[in-house]
Formats: structure tokens, sequence, C-alpha cells
């Protein structure tokens, strides 16, 4: 056969066994499930975790190794390596009908390589590179033996108070549900079967990032058109995705906790939704709706959970022992655990574990994907595109940013100079050799300053103590410096689950630190690593630059040095809004219109404002600057009129490169529906783009809007165009200016 006869028949044999994947499934199922004892039944709905979480130490105890050969086990967590996977799923197919185990991690930024926080990369308003990271995630847990991945998280977040902003998208709906579907495609790659494709995970539903006070945990009262309107649509992108499993969250829903709310888990995502996948309980959240007042007894508590439609155990034990009884007691009809277990064994089917159960084991994949340079190389790409830059205001005439290589005296000064482990953040895995493959800000440095510049470093204090002894040495280092690059942040455990913060403040004595260092009057470059938007005012005001730049994982400090030189221009929008003071917070830019709108930010006239504050938030949801600048002008509509069927209108505008760099510039687009049924929020954001344009270069960039773009939940819960006036803005945060103007008609 010719050669490429040969490609053409080898991809259609290909798509035969795909084809039969989705027929086949539903029958083996079925067979596999007539077979199934109850105590069969119940063992898949079951899931332990190992015994330890880092590779080398995780042990799987006596007890645990004998239920799951008795198949009494459906899937284990914080499993991981071949070796180990290997070593368990032998154990399972001992097992009467020899059912595969399913390995689940949470691989929340990378694996071996180790991304940027999920909110640090919605930054870079970049979708592809999104799903990019999550590709390779997925590519390097597989290897890892891995088929499941506890992520990504699509929360809406608008509260910075909250330690899980730093898993997310931010605090946009319609951003929020981009990043879904690029996080669960990367994850799930060409398809469950793939072996270099794990099933993604969306969670926590629902409304887990509104709980009261930003408190981790804590309750959830809200309406359900805000429910549907703002927290559930990422869900429903993930859905439309083909995302295979969903998490539920910790908190309740008015009143309901959502491991046991129906109306969530059966109406909308299995009913409304026809989600095929499987929900799994989050980390005991079947038992803890006895504390939580909802269940008299782990009994009640089962029974809840698997009729509202939790479909997999994390950990509680509440199905494990109550569900037999249940059914045996008439309570939990057998065709609701059946309908569970399906659903996990068709997951199972699809990543062709029946067919070889150690398809995710291979060795020599797993080395490739260990310290793999390409992988590195994309880490180093994202950490340039998820910095932000938050000031740049000219010392001595001129932006202190970029810094030249040559010819300088460096001084590098804070707890975050020469960090490793501690610019993964939270929810990474950790390994053993993990701090000699970080590299270090100081490092990053280094490696590109030229030999005529010297680079000088000192702690200065650590990130949380109050000890201020290493003040006086940072001072005579940064006197004997022509530029300061200070390195401050939060340290990795104060943002992440159960890191609710009242204060988001920097931590410990580093704002003295900086105050201190900026009173010699050296130029000061302040570097903010974080897991959440921070309040430093007095940064903001006094500091000539500024650079957010997160958590960023294991590339950091070559990302941050290609900022800092100018190798790559920023670009970074910010995914969330930055209050000035706590006292703000919930502060996000889509709010509702109020009867008494503040007229500018200095507005207190019996308006709905603080007195003793600026009404704005410090900075924006969408600003970032650039070493360039940008003028968007011309803006154009298609036309006055949108007709709310069939039609379209085009947005354009004219985008110029009007400073002395080539670089990136987000264009974005909000819009206001003046009038509604129900009060409307004062901006939406509807469309962005993100496009390169060389100094000097200008381009037309246009957006299309339809009337689905425009639709809203009214007071009856339906999702509805209404017609009427539409103000429309465009420009590079949320705060554009540009304005048009358009009427959605009949
Ligand atoms: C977290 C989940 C996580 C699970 C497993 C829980 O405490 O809320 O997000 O996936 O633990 O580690």
């Amino acid at each position: 056969i010719k050669p490429m006869k040969k490609l053409v028949l080898a991809s259609f044999l290909l798509t035969i066994p795909l084809l039969a994947v989705c027929q086949n499934g539903e029958k083996f199922v079925n067979d596999l499930l007539s077979k199934m004892t109850l105590d069969e039944k119940i063992g898949q709905l079951n899931q332990y975790t190992s015994d330890g979480a880092a590779t080398g130490k995780i042990t799987v105890d006596a007890e645990k190794e004998k239920q799951i050969r008795e198949g009494k086990v459906g899937s284990m967590l914080n499993v991981m390596g071949v070796d180990k996977t290997r070593a368990l799923q032998e154990v399972a197919i001992q097992s009467r009908l020899h059912i595969p185990l399913l390995f689940g991690l949470d691989v929340i930024h990378g694996l071996r390589t180790t991304f940027p926080i999920p909110l640090a990369e919605a930054a870079s308003w970049d979708m592809w590179l999104m799903e990019k990271s999550a590709r390779i995630a997925a590519t390097e847990a597989s290897a890892y033996g891995i088929h499941w991945t506890f992520a990504p998280m699509v929360d809406i977040a608008r509260d910075p108070r909250w330690g899980r902003v730093m898993e997310g998208a931010g605090e946009d709906t319609y951003f929020g549900c981009l990043a879904a579907r690029a996080r669960v495609k990367g994850f799930q790659g060409a398809g469950l079967g793939n072996t270099d494709a794990i099933m993604a995970c969306a969670k926590h539903f629902a409304a887990y990032g509104a709980a009261v006070g930003g408190r981790d945990y804590n309750s959830v009262d809200m309406s359900l058109r805000q429910l549907n309107e703002t927290y559930l649509p990422p869900f429903r992108a993930a859905v439309e995705s083909g995302v295979a499993t969903l998490m539920n969250s910790f908190n309740d829903i008015n009143g309901i906790p959502a491991t046991a709310n129906s109306y969530i888990l059966r109406d909308k995502l299995k009913k409304e939704w026809n989600f095929k996948g499987f929900v799994v309980s989050d980390w005991g959240s079947i038992g803890e709706m006895i504390p939580h007042g909802y269940a008299k007894d782990s009994y009640d508590a089962a029974k809840k959970a698997i009729l509202a439609g939790s479909d997999m155990d994390m950990e509680s034990r509440c199905y494990r022992d109550n569900l037999k009884q249940l059914v045996a007691d008439g309570r939990v009809p057998v065709s609701f655990i059946d309908d569970a277990v399906k659903r996990i064994l068709l997951k199972k089917y699809e990543l062709g574990l029946f067919k070889d159960p150690f398809r995710f084991c291979n060795e020599q994949r797993q080395q490739q994907q260990t310290n793999n340079a390409d992988n590195r190389k994309a880490a180093r790409e994202i950490g340039e595109k998820s910095v932000v830059l938050l000031e740049n205001k000219p010392v001595n005439g001129k932006p202190l940013l970029p810094l030249s290589k040559k010819n300088m005296t460096l001084a590098l000064i804070g707890p975050f100079a020469k960090a490793t482990v501690e610019n993964h953040g939270f929810w990474s895995v950790a390994f053993p050799d993990d701090a000699q493959r970080i590299v270090s800000l100081y490092d990053g440095i280094a490696l590109q300053l030229d030999k005529s510049s010297t680079l000088l470093y000192t702690k200065g204090c650590n990130v949380k103590d109050e000890d201020t002894s290493n003040f006086g040495a940072a001072v005579d280092l940064a006197n004997k410096a022509d530029v300061v690059i200070l390195s401050l942040g939060e340290a990795p455990d104060m943002s992440g689950e159960a890191k609710s913060r009242s204060s988001i403040r920097l931590p410990g004595v580093q704002e003295d630190l900086l105050k201190r260092v900026c009173a010699t009057g050296k130029p000061v470059i302040l570097l903010i690593s974080a897991g959440r938007p921070l309040v430093f005012n007095w940064a903001a005001d006094n500091v000539p630059a500024i650079l957010y730049t997160w958590w960023l994982g294991t590339e950091a400090g070559n990302s941050i040095a290609d900022v800092l030189f100018g190798e790559y221009n920023p670009a970074g929008k910010l995914p969330m809004s930055f209050p000035r003071t706590e006292g703000q917070i919930p502060i996000y830019y889509n709010h509702y219109s109020t009867g008494r709108p503040a007229k500018n930010d200095d507005d207190k006239n019996y308006v709905s404002a603080y007195i003793d504050l600026q009404n704005s938030p410090r900075y924006a949801f969408g600003y970032g600057l650039s070493y360039t600048s940008f003028d968007i002008a011309n803006l154009k509509l298609s036309s006055d009129k949108l007709k709310i069927k069939g039609d379209k209108l085009k947005v354009t505008v004219d985008v110029k490169n009007t400073g002395n760099y080539d670089g990136e510039e987000v264009v974005q687009l909000y819009v206001r529906d003046l009038v509604g049924s129900v009060v409307r929020p004062v901006r939406e954001l509807k469309g962005f783009q993100k496009i390169f344009l060389k100094k000097g270069e200008m381009r037309n960039v246009e957006f299309t809007l339809s009337p689905d773009d425009l639709k809203f939940y009214n007071n009856d819960l339906q999702h509805i165009n209404e017609s009427g006036e539409y103000d429309l803005f465009v420009g590079n945060s949320s705060q554009a200016a540009l304005k048009g103007h358009f009427e959605l008609t009949e």
C-alpha cells in the first residue's frame, strides 16, 4: 500500500475502536451491572485516599487493600506513579469481576512541571495557553498512572478573602465559561480513550465561591436567579465541553448542602443539561451533612446524597456503610444505585481500562514526562504571560521598566528573591527534587544579566514574622544599587483551601521593609507573589514599578526575568478586581445598577458609596499595562439595531501601537443593558481579543455580538432576550471609555 493510502487506512482503522467505544459502552456496562451483587455495586461508589500524597511515601493499608481485592472500592485518590498504580491495579483486578480502579489526583496546575496557579494563568487572557497547560498537565499525569484530575475549579470568585480564588479563573462569568471550556478540553485532549487524556472534574458544584464573608466552607444564600445567572454557567460550559465528572461543593445553597441538593444535581445537571458523567462528593462532604445539621447520622446522609444525585463518595464512607441497609429498608430504590454505578463504569470503559487496566502504566512515558524540557519551555512562556504590570511610572523622565541588562548594579531584596518551592504556591504535588528544579528569581535574573552588571542580594525579612533585624542590611544594599528589586508576597500556605484571610495585606513586616527601602530614594521595582488580589495602597501610590507575579511555578524566575529585562513585554490583565481596602469587599466590576449611582470616584452625595474611600477599585478587572502604549479608537457598529431573531451586530475599533515596543493588547468589549425586567449589571464583558502589534502598527479589530450573548435570567428563571437599549464599551479594561449604543429589537 502507498504511504498516503496507508495513512488514510490507519486513521480509518483508528476511528473504528472509537466509534465502537460509544456504541458498545452502554451494552458492556449493562452486561457487567447485571452480574454485580449489591455489595459490588456499592463498592464502585466508594473512593478512598492513600495515606501519603508525595511520591515515595504513598501507602495503602492492609484493610483498604483487602477491600480493593473484594471489589469494594471504585476509585483511589492520592496514588500516583507507575509502580504504585500498577501494584494497586493488580490487586483490584483480582476481584470477582476484575473491575479496575480509577486513580484520581488534584492536578491543579501541573504535575512534574508546575504552571502558574490558575488565577495567574487567567491573567494571560489566553484561552489557548490555558488549554495548553492543562494538556501538558494531563500528559504528565497520565504518564504517572493518573486517570482523573480534580480540576478545573470553575467557581466564580468575587471575594479575595476566600483563599481558593487562586484555583479559578476569577470573577467574571463570561470569562469563566471560556476558561472552563479551555481547561476541560486541555485535560481531556482528543477524548477519553487516548492514553494522554485524563478525566477532568468541574468543581465545586456549586456557588462555593460565594461563601459568606469569603470564609471557606461557609453558607451561601442567594436567589436562584443569581445562581443561574452568575455561578452555574461555567459548569454548564464544562458539561457542554464533555467534562467527565463534577465535584460537589462543601457549602449549602439556600439551606440545602450542595451534596444533597437535587435542584442543582438532578434538575439542572442531570436533567436540563443532560450530563452523562458522574458526580463525586468533595472530601467527606456526605458525612459533613451531619455537623451541617442536615442529616441525623451517616445513614440519613447517605440517603440524602444518593437520592439527590451524588454518585461517588469521597472518603466519608457513608455509602459504604449504609447503602445496603437503605436498599433493604426500602429507603433507596436500587435503581438510584444502578444509575450511579453505570455512570462510573461507563467512564472506566471510555478510558479503556476494561480492555487494559494497565494502559496508563508505562515507565518509558513516565520517564519522558519527568523534567521534560518542552513542558518547561511552555511553563516559562505561560509564566511570562501571567505577569501583570500594575505600575510603571517614570523615574528621571523614563518608565523604570524594562531594565537594561548592562552596566547595572541591582539589589535584589525580599523573602521571595531566592524562593524555590514557594513559587509553586498551594495545590501542587510535592516531589523530593523540587527545590533543585524550580528556577528562583535570583537565578533567573543572574542567568540573563550581562557581565558588566552586578547582582546583590539580601533577604531583608521573612514572609510572616515580625523580625526587622535585617532591615539595616537591606538599606545598605539598596544604597549601593542603581535599582532595587523587592520581591514580597504571601507564603504558599496563605492562599488555597481553608486559607481565608480577613486582612489581605502583605503579611509580617514586608510593607515596613518596602517603606525603608523606598526611603533610600533609589528606584524600586516591587514584585508581588500571591495567590489572590492583595491590598497595597501605599505601594501603589509610592513605588514606581509594580509587577504582580502571583505564584508562577517551576519556571518562575525565568519568566519574571524575561519580563524585567523586556525579553517579553507584559500583557497580563487582572481577572479579578483589586480592592483599595478589605472594607470594599466584595467588589466586582459587573455589579448591579442602583437607584443612587455615584457620578464619579469621589461622589459621596447620598449615593451608593463609602464616605471614607474612593468608589472605584484600586485596580479594575481587565486592567494591566504594557511597556508600549495602545490607542483604541474609531468605534463603529454595523447598525444601531440588532434584531432578536437571527441577527448579528459587528463592532469594530482601530487599535494602534503608539509606543516604543512591540506588544500585545487585550481589547475588551462590554455592554450595559439600560433597562430590564430585573435590574441589570452596570457592565458585562461580552468579548475580548488579544492581539499582537509591532510598534507603530495599526489593526482593525472586529467583534460580533449576537442576541444570544445578551440573554439573561428573568425572575421566572427563563433565559431570555428583552428588547431595549444597550450601551457598549470597548477598551483595555472594564473601565473602557469608548462608547457606542444600539437597540435590541423584536
Ligand atoms: C477539596 C477538593 C479536592 C479534594 C481532594 C478537598 O478538600 O475541596 O477541591 O479535590 O479535597 O483532595
